[in-house]
Order: structure tokens, then sequence, then C-alpha cells
């Protein structure tokens, strides 16, 4: 079934220039990039975006990393495009991903991960709309 998936390119990746290498596996991968934008995420809007995480203890540095230099907003859309991507990006901490994901390849460590997906249709859905309107979205 086509769906949608929100996809955020971190500051770590943004500040290295990888921007389009990102994009390049995101589309090699057959996930459409149907509304993306380059912003400085709010403190506010950091925190609200990873509120899940409010009581682990890297919940700090994570809003500080989100917020500590430009990031790329992203909707793709493909069949299966939540489990795709999550696929595509790998596992969280890049020693454990996978060959030819976007975190084996491209991340730091597991806090300077280069990239977010959303992990269900339903929390994909809210985090779109935290950044998009439906107007932004051209299939
Ligand atoms: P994801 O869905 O693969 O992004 O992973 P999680 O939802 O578990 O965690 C959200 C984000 O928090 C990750 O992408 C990392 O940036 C960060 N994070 C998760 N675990 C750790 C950790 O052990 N240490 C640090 N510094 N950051 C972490």
């Amino acid at each position: 079934m086509t769906e949608r998936t929100f996809s955020i390119i971190k500051p770590d990746a943004t500040q290295r220039n990888l921007t389009g290498k990102i994009n390049a596996v995101i589309e090699d991968a057959g996930l459409r990039i149907v509304a993306q934008k380059r912003i400085r995420m709010s403190r506010a809007q950091a925190e609200k975006f990873y509120e899940v995480h409010a009581a682990r203890p890297f919940y700090g540095e994570l809003v500080d990393s989100m917020t500590s230099g430009p990031v790329v907003v992203q909707v793709l859309e493909g069949e299966g495009a939540v489990a795709k991507y999550r696929e595509v990006m790998g596992a969280t901490n890049p020693e454990q991903a996978a060959d030819g994901t976007i975190r084996k390849l491209y991340a730091r460590n597991v806090g300077e991960n280069s990239v977010h997906g959303s992990d269900s249709q339903d929390n994909a859905k809210l985090e779109i709309a935290q950044f998009f309107t439906e107007a932004d979205i051209v299939g």
C-alpha cells in the first residue's frame, strides 16, 4: 500500500553537506520525496518532537543536537514507506547498521546518526502534521 513517512536529515548530516547523498539513497530505494524544507528547529519544537524520550538520560543531548544546526524535514511516499525507510536508515547505532544503509554510510555515532524516520503510520501522520500542511505535499 502506498503510504507516507516523515524523515529528518539531522544537523550532523547537513553540517557535512550530506543532504544530496542521503536523498540519493532515499530515491534509489524507490521512495519519493513529496515535500522537503530546510529549517532550524526551535528548542520547543525539538522537545515536543522527542517528548516520548523525555525521561531518557540522553534527552538533553538529543534536543541540543537537533537544535545545533539546520535540519531538512521531509515527507517520503511509497509502497510500505514507513518500514522501507526504517530499513534504508539502518539501526539506531551505526555500529549495528547493515551495509548500504544511511546510518552505516554516514552516521557518526548513536546520538549523531544523521536521520530520523517515523516508526509507525500513526506517528508518521502526527510528525508530518508538526511540520507540513497538506498543501505542502505534492505527490
Ligand atoms: P530511532 O527511531 O532509530 O531514531 O531511535 P530511538 O527512537 O530509539 O531514539 C531517538 C534518537 O535518540 C536516536 O535517533 C538518537 O539520535 C538518539 N538516541 C537514542 N539512543 C541514544 C543513546 O543511547 N545515546 C544518545 N546520545 N542518543 C541516543
